[in-house]
């Protein structure tokens, strides 16, 4: 699989990078990591004609305290999220999820900032940025934008990422409190079949439908007072999960809310 010919230019700055967005429009993309593009370039599903490399940037990798939040640049690799000892003390749960992305290989290319542009609800931090109320830093041609997680994520493989935006960083509240990680996959370094994060009372699913999803009913459940069992069981609620020969709707539904009473017990424990 060989992917159609491009021209690369590698980025100076983010100035630069946001210029040539600006002026090759749709045909022009950010490579970040590339685990997630270069795939799908090589099958034709992404053609773009520019290739504008930000791995350079290295100011756009850092993890920084800010008080009651952390501030992580887009371009912070999965293995540096998951061995960063501010995360493991601020925030346990972002860092302990990027350590079960695929293997080292993925770990050490694959960025937060390009997982959350790819879109995929099948990827891990999505729905766990989501779980944690984080907010991301969003750089374009008019300037700069705040969107919290919960509006970035519009539809399948769609984010609120305008035309000529980068991702340059995200901002996620400390948190401490009960948290977990669930994440069901068929061999270890595959994608969740399906994945559960649990931050405080916030739940997020992976891979029930067509973006990360909080699991609302969940979520009410527990500020009603539910026992976390029966909290539980309502994690299938208001999701589309998909039905495909390796793992059928109905058999999503059922390993969301056994691996959500188990990230909630857990989280508790
Ligand atoms: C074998 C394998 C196993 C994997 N397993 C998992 C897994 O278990 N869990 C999981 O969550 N993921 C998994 N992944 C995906 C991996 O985490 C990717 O690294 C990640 O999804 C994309 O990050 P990237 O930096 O490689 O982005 P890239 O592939 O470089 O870019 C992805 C998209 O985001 C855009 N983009 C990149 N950076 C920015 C930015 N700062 N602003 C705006 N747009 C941007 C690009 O233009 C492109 O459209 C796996 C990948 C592979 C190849």
């Amino acid at each position: 699989m060989i992917p159609a010919a491009f021209t690369y230019h590698r980025a100076e700055s983010v100035d630069d990078a946001l210029r040539l967005l600006a002026e090759h429009g749709d045909d022009a993309k950010l490579l970040a990591g590339g685990h997630s593009l270069l795939p799908l370039m090589k099958l034709r599903l992404a053609v773009p004609e520019l290739l504008v490399d930000v791995t350079a940037l290295r100011e756009l990798a850092f993890v920084e305290d800010a008080g009651p939040e952390v501030r992580i640049g887009a371009l912070t690799r999965h293995h540096d999220l998951a061995n960063s000892a501010l995360l493991a003390r601020a925030v346990p749960l972002l860092a302990h999820a990027a350590g079960t992305i695929g293997d080292p290989q993925v770990r050490h290319r694959g960025t937060l900032g390009g997982s959350l542009a790819h879109g995929d609800a099948a990827a891990d931090l999505p729905a766990v940025v989501l779980a944690l109320d984080a907010v991301l830093v969003l750089r374009g041609p008019d300037g700069t934008r705040d969107v919290p997680a919960a509006e970035f994520f519009v539809d399948f493989f769609e984010t609120a990422l305008e035309p000529g935006e980068i991702i340059t960083e995200v901002r996620v509240p400390k948190q401490t409190a009960g948290w977990d990680f669930q994440k069901f996959t068929r061999r270890a370094i595959d994608w969740a079949v399906v994945g559960v994060a649990v931050a405080g009372d916030a739940v997020a699913l992976v891979n029930m439908g067509a973006t990360p999803l909080r699991a609302t009913a969940v979520e009410t459940a527990l500020a009603a007072g539910a026992p976390l069992a029966e909290a539980a069981e309502r994690a299938a609620d208001g999701t589309s999960p998909a039905d495909e020969p390796a793992a059928s709707a109905d058999y999503r539904r059922h390993l969301a809310r056994v691996l959500v009473r188990r990230a909630l017990e857990n989280s508790r424990a």
